[in-house]
């Protein structure tokens, strides 16, 4: 996340609604990727979702016919309003669904709505398992699904632990959904033997693995012995279309924690620590991607900045009594994984 700031020079954060130094009302305009003021007869107007129900801080501009940012506008369910509780937890989901949008919008990729592109659009259903016990979070033909229960931090946390996860989040959520929708959008009407296809098959197995039986086999028996030499979370050794989406979300959640590290200032070069060294493999691509080597280099300088700011991030933590805050390791075939989800995003984003 960038650092923002003021007309005035006061710095915001992508939540703030007001700027505490010169009192205006403030808001995030996804047009310029800045914090914007609402003045009177202004340019920007809040999003009616903010105005109505407190949940968007988002702005649109005066002049658009738009009533709902850009955010808004691709939810296709939203929960019952009519429950207090139901309306807090919405605005947690729609929260983290920003800072999705903030992440994808900055590496370039557009995201059509279903009424723009009704095939590979995108769209939200945001719905309560407590209302509707059959729903499940996923995703089917670019309709994200996500189980507004997950907002509340007990719900979240009893599944966190019956499911032996090192990390649960809203975010989380909605970064690995969008890694199943991007796999439809972008891989899969590719040929099998597309330099697309072939590179993610040697990197994260045969996805044409029966997929039920691979994730009831997953949810029977745990994950392999010894999975973290090869997944960075036990559930992405369940098939490979979920190893892509842990993978992918963690990358967007390595590129989300290191800009705002690096935006506020916490570099590697302040730091009194070593370089965490990754062997060199751990960057390659097969030539057939055709990436030039500098490339690698890069990533790799990359994910070392993460590990080390990481390191700092978790004894921090440790220090105010809390766990780790990156409760992660990679290891070097994780790390290949990220090294494609860090092309793709390239080449998406273009
Ligand atoms: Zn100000
Ligand atoms: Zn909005
Ligand atoms: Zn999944």
């Amino acid at each position: 996340m960038q650092r923002f700031s003021c007309e005035c020079g006061n710095v915001l954060f992508f939540e703030s609604s007001q700027c505490l130094k010169c009192g205006h009302d403030v808001g995030f305009d996804p047009g310029s990727r800045t914090m914007v003021r609402l003045m009177p007869g202004g340019a920007a107007k809040w999003c009616d979702n903010g105005v109505r129900y407190g949940v968007c801080h988002w702005v649109v501009p005066t002049d658009s016919a738009a009533k709902l940012c850009p955010s808004c506008a691709l939810n296709r369910t939203i929960p019952d309003l009519a429950s207090e509780r139901n309306r807090r937890l919405w605005g947690r989901m729609e929260a983290a669904k920003r800072r999705l949008l903030y992440t994808l919008m900055e590496i370039g990729i557009t995201l059509p709505g279903k009424k723009q592109n009704a095939k590979s659009g995108l769209a939200f259903d945001i719905v309560s398992a407590a209302a509707n016990p059959t729903v499940t979070m996923g995703h089917l033909n670019g309709v994200i699904t996500v189980n507004l229960e997950e907002a509340d931090d007990t719900y979240r946390q009893i599944n966190q632990q019956q499911l032996g996860e090192s990390s649960r989040t809203l975010l989380g959520h909605f970064r690995h959904e969008s890694a199943h929708y991007f796999w439809m959008r972008f891989l899969s009407d590719l040929p099998w033997d597309d330099p697309f296809r072939l590179a993610f098959r040697e990197r994260f197995g045969d996805e044409w693995q029966d997929y039920s039986t691979a994730l009831r086999h997953h949810y029977e028996n745990g994950p392999p012995a010894g999975w973290e030499q090869n997944y960075i979370t036990g559930y992405a050794a369940a098939h490979p279309w979920e190893d892509w989406a842990e993978t992918w979300a963690h990358y967007l959640q390595i590129r989300d924690g290191l800009e705002t590290c690096e935006s506020l200032g916490i570099r590697v070069q302040n730091l009194s620590l070593p370089l965490v060294l990754l062997p060199a493999e751990a960057g390659n691509l097969p030539a057939m991607l055709g990436s030039p080597t500098d490339e690698n280099g890069e990533f790799l300088a990359w994910l070392q900045r993460w590990m080390c700011l990481s390191t700092v991030l978790n004894e921090v933590s440790l220090s105010l009594g809390e766990s780790s805050l990156y409760p992660f390791v990679i290891p070097v075939g994780v790390a290949r994984k990220l090294r494609l989800a860090h092309y793709f995003a390239e080449v998406w984003g273009r």
